[in-house]
């Protein structure tokens, strides 16, 4: 057999229209321009292109994005102080830290800061204790993504089998914590999982969020299982051009799979589609609290 793509890039642009049209019936209801800032420390390559890729989407969408640039030797003062000022300030409604930090910083401390209802990356201990407690507020934008990809093309996930490889927060954890949330049956691995290829072969859906090239090869995969590659892994080529590469070995895993994301246009673009969603949110919640105060 061979597995049905699911196509991230046309999802994401689906949600981008629905997103679009959301922005401009708040700013007609409001008078008020959604806002994400975006924190970007040091010279770090990849978050360049990551940040440059957000500020695109937001421009396409009628969000405004303001990116703060800070050196890679800026202060942990510096930046809670200027978190700070973000979150007391009226026309700022998102907020976001592009990871990873330079090792001097300490993210943990920095996220903290962060006001929950401005943290569209989802990350706060708030909205992560929210989602653990099925009332999600700000869900992190990728287990988000991943959730949508998967129930685009089977809408009733209730009582499937899904491992998620990796126990990140950003990613494995919290999706895992939302597939339950969707009455999945979860299995979390990680590292130290034993058995693991036997464990995921058994799963109606697996997830691959580890950062290591290919990791997944064909016995890893269920027959007709929905499989979701998170990896981004760039990978250096002889003649000095480079290429991405999922965690997925796709050419294996497609004559497995029922349904299987590409690396890049899968999971990538639905990360984005959802920081602009939760920004969206975000400026609702600021209104929603000006009219509460009121
Ligand atoms: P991470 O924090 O480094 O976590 C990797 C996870 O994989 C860890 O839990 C680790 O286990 C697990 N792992 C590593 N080697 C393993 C192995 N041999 N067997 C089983 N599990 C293993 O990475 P992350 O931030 O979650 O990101 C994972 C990947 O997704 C990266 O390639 C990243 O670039 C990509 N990503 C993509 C998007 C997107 O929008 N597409 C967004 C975020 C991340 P331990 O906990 O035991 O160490």
């Amino acid at each position: 057999m061979t597995a049905q793509l699911i196509d991230g890039k046309a999802l994401a642009a689906l949600k981008g229209q629905e997103t679009a049209e959301q922005v401009e019936a708040f700013s007609r209801r409001t008078g008020i321009q959604p806002s994400l800032h975006v924190l970007l420390i040091g010279d770090h390559p990849p978050s360049y292109i990551y940040v440059k890729n957000k500020k695109k989407a937001c421009d396409l969408v009628g969000i405004k994005s303001v990116v703060h640039q800070l050196p890679f030797g800026v202060s942990q003062e510096d930046v809670i102080r200027l978190i700070r000022l973000l979150n007391s300030q009226e026309d700022v409604h998102g907020v976001l830290v592009q990871l990873p930090l330079p090792e001097h910083l300490n993210a943990q401390e920095i996220l903290e800061t962060l006001d929950p209802k401005k943290d569209v990356d989802g990350l706060h201990p708030y909205n992560l204790g929210r989602l653990l407690m099925k009332k999600p507020l700000l869900v992190p934008c990728t287990p988000q993504g991943c959730l949508q990809l998967i129930m685009s093309v089977e809408n009733n996930i209730q009582g499937k089998t899904a491992v998620v490889i990796g126990r990140s927060l950003l990613v494995g954890r919290s999706l895992g914590a939302l597939l339950t949330n969707y009455d999945v049956t979860v299995t979390l691995a990680h590292s130290k999982t034993k058995d693991l290829k036997e464990i995921s072969s058994k799963a109606d859906i697996l997830v691959a969020a580890i950062g290591s090239p290919e990791f997944i090869t064909g016995d890893y995969i269920k027959e007709g299982a929905i499989v979701i590659d998170v990896g981004i892994n760039r990978i250096f080529l002889k003649d000095g051009m480079s290429c991405l590469k999922g965690d997925v070995d796709f050419k294996e895993a497609k004559v497995i799979a029922g349904f299987i994301t590409p690396v890049p246009g899968g999971v990538g673009p639905m990360t984005i589609s959802n920081l602009l969603i939760n920004t969206v949110k975000a400026a609702q919640l600021h209104m929603d609290n000006i009219l509460y105060k009121s």
